[in-house]
């Protein structure tokens, strides 16, 4: 069977574990890397720096041939659906369909027009970005030593956020104490009632022993959301003054409103794990597509 990488919950904790644990294997390069014998197709209908360029290397490095779609220059542009481009893509013979599409639930949806190719969630609108959950979990886990119990905030536009529905998914079955930071028009209706609701930055990076920082999603933004970027940054930017009184670390998936949601400042300190972050993902990258496209080879890997 054809296993897509949608979200979080669809993919479980044991596969999420295993990607983990892949990843770390990766990158301790206590074995020798398979080289897979595969095509992957990076379907990009929305810009991307990290994640895309993130996904090239992992797939280069592990010897797949690698084409990238960008929607631009592309028949999308004579009227050409998304559904026919994921047909179009998946009778081409690729073994993987990265997507990163602006429509919440397109990779869902992308997955019903495939017969053989996975496809896997680069992103899609407001609604998961389950890689980068896993590079987030990751970087906690190399700085914290473990994640139980661990009191995670997660701070800025959670409402437009993708990534903070995957980590929440995520830090949640590796039993995070879990809090949230939005000015009220971007905070998500229907939380649970053991999320900590944290009234503003100073008091989250207090409470937390990491936080993690998310971008106004001025593109997904309709607008009056935020009174201003004034009143925001006071409020509810991670300011460096902040440090005195935490030990927390920053993460932060970028790209960053440098002095919006952090202080410019804040981006290369030393408890900022935004490169660490950076790096990690091709990891998990990597490992996601050996565990995709080349699941026999995982055991062998574990195993050294
Ligand atoms: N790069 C992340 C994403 O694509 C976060 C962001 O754009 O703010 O969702």
């Amino acid at each position: 069977m054809t296993s897509h990488a949608l979200g979080i919950e669809q993919m479980g904790w044991q596969r999420c574990q295993q990607i983990l644990a892949l990843a770390r294997a990766i990158r301790n390069r206590c074995h020798r890397l398979p080289t897979l014998d595969r095509s992957v197709a990076l379907a990009f209908f929305e810009p991307s720096t990290r994640t895309r360029m993130s996904f090239e290397l992992a797939a280069c490095t592990l010897g797949c041939r690698v084409m990238t779609f960008s929607a631009s220059g592309s028949s999308i542009e004579k009227g050409e659906s998304t559904a026919d481009t994921i047909r179009t893509l998946d009778a081409m013979g690729f073994d993987a369909i990265i997507i990163r599409h602006s429509a919440s639930g397109a990779a869902d949806y992308a997955a019903r027009f495939v017969h053989t190719a996975a496809i896997i969630n680069a992103g899609d609108g407001c609604h998961e970005h389950p890689t980068q959950a896993l590079l987030d979990v990751l970087t906690l886990l190399d700085v914290l030593g473990s994640i139980e119990g661990r009191r995670v905030a997660i701070v800025g536009d959670l409402l437009h956020s993708r990534v903070f529905r995957s980590d929440i998914a995520l830090l949640r079955m590796f039993g995070a104490q879990i809090g949230v930071c939005a000015p009220p028009l971007l905070m998500p209706h229907l939380l649970r009632d053991d999320i900590e609701r944290l009234p503003d930055a100073a008091s989250a990076m207090a409470w937390a022993d990491a936080v993690i920082v998310l971008r106004l999603q001025r593109e997904r933004m309709s607008s009056g959301l935020v009174p201003s970027f004034a009143d925001y940054r006071r409020r509810y930017s991670i300011r460096y003054e902040h440090l005195d009184a935490t030990r927390a670390i920053i993460c932060h998936p970028g790209p960053v409103n440098a002095d919006v949601e952090l202080d410019a400042a804040l981006i290369e300190h030393e408890r900022s794990m935004i490169q660490r972050q950076v790096t990690n993902g091709v990891m998990v990258r990597m490992a996601l597509l050996i565990e995709t496209l080349a699941p026999d080879c995982v055991e062998q890997i574990l195993s050294l």
